[in-house]
């Protein structure tokens, strides 16, 4: 097996493997460096910018690595990013931030993988070093380069966040205890295994005084997550002057599903359903609905508009009515429920009478 794996412009690239981290202990960079000394300023703002990255394009971009300096600075701003995130201590940050350095590591390994830098043997190696790492079971089918197998049990563990109906046992040809996957297929659970390994330990417990010291990093991010969320809602738009498609107005279960969504978390199928429907209901457009499901962590645009048109009622169906309220309760959908919930026994109904509680407001405070 060539040593890819081993070398610093490659672990700056995958910096949350165990060699990774081994090698920031053997650099001897302390903590007190990484944080106080203008040697590391550079990873320190690389590693703000993992974060911001994270916050607006839900992805980290990759750099091209040209020397061992650029690798060091890249390798060290991964655990600065670490102590960041910790130190915000913003639950659903830490969840985006994840999901973006393992969508980031996909992509990098899909890429990898189909180059293999100079082999199809490294290519090969690349995916062998991966299931090591994460201890799944996998072997190439004999004489094949694209097709693997992996244990159930090995699959199961990585793919209960995986929604879509392909990710399904039943769907996967099970044999001998063993299913087949296409690399590609591999390469995706693999996302689910660093995603779930990066998020394992954050927050950090991070002492006050470190938190402090590294304020003014911090105090930037904050800024761009109030940003990200205080931006105005999904498109929606005013008409004739009356507000019909209103964020503010919209019951907590849509709006728990819809801020989930937005973060990147996986939403369940019910979930998406009852939002999809209620959001198709008040006049959204399809485009502007496959639009909020784009930071889903398994995303394909193909499926999500099948799904969108089907529930639409598109190609001669009947378009679906958002489920009642005693439908999302059952279905445990109903949550974060507040004095108007009480009033209402449907999403809709909800949302019709806090638009119209808030247009008499506004008209009061007009008088
Ligand atoms: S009571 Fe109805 S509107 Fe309120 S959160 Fe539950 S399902 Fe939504």
């Amino acid at each position: 097996m060539t040593e890819w794996h081993a070398e610093p412009a490659h672990l700056c690239l995958y910096p949350f493997l165990s060699a990774a981290s081994k090698s920031v202990e053997e650099s001897g960079v302390t903590l007190e460096d990484l944080i106080t000394s203008a040697v590391f300023e550079r990873a320190r703002l690389r590693g703000k910018s993992r974060i911001t990255e994270a916050i607006k394009e839900g992805t980290i971009r990759k750099p091209v690595i040209i020397s061992d300096a650029q690798a060091e600075m890249e390798l060290l701003s991964y655990p600065f990013a670490r102590i960041l995130v910790s130190c915000i201590g913003d639950e659903r940050l830490v969840r985006r931030y994840a999901l973006s350095e393992a969508k980031a590591a996909h992509e990098k390994l899909l890429d990898d993988s189909r180059r293999g830098g100079s082999s199809a043997s490294a290519s090969a190696n690349i995916i062998y070093k991966m299931s090591e790492e994460f201890s799944i079971r996998m072997d190439f089918l004999a004489g094949e380069r694209e097709q693997v197998q992996v244990p159930f049990v090995d699959y199961l563990r990585f793919t209960t966040n995986l929604r879509d109906k392909r990710w399904k046992l039943v769907n996967r040809g099970l044999g001998k205890g063993k299913l087949k996957l296409r690399k590609a297929e591999f390469v995706r659970i693999v996302q689910e295994a660093i995603y779930e390994r990066i998020k394992k330990d954050l927050p950090l417990d991070v002492p006050e005084d470190i938190c402090k010291a590294i304020s003014r990093y911090t105090e930037d991010i904050k800024h761009e997550l109030e940003e990200m969320r205080n931006a105005a809602g999904y498109g929606f738009e005013l008409d004739s002057g009356v507000v019909v498609k209103d964020p503010s107005c919209f019951p907590p279960c849509i709006s728990y599903v819809l801020s989930n969504l937005k973060e990147g978390v996986n939403v369940p199928h019910g979930a998406r359903f009852a939002v999809t429907a209620f959001l198709l209901n008040i006049g959204l457009s399809e485009e502007e609905i496959i639009g909020i499901y784009r930071h889903s962590p398994d995303f394909d645009e193909e499926r999500t508009r099948y799904q969108v048109e089907h529930i639409a009622g598109d190609k001669g169906g009947v378009q679906y009515t958002a489920p009642s309220c005693d439908t999302m309760r059952t279905y445990g959908n109903c949550v974060e429920t507040d004095e108007i919930c009480e009033k209402v026994s449907h999403p809709l109904n909800y949302y019709k009478f806090k638009l119209k509680l808030k247009q008499k407001q506004e008209q009061e405070q007009k008088k």
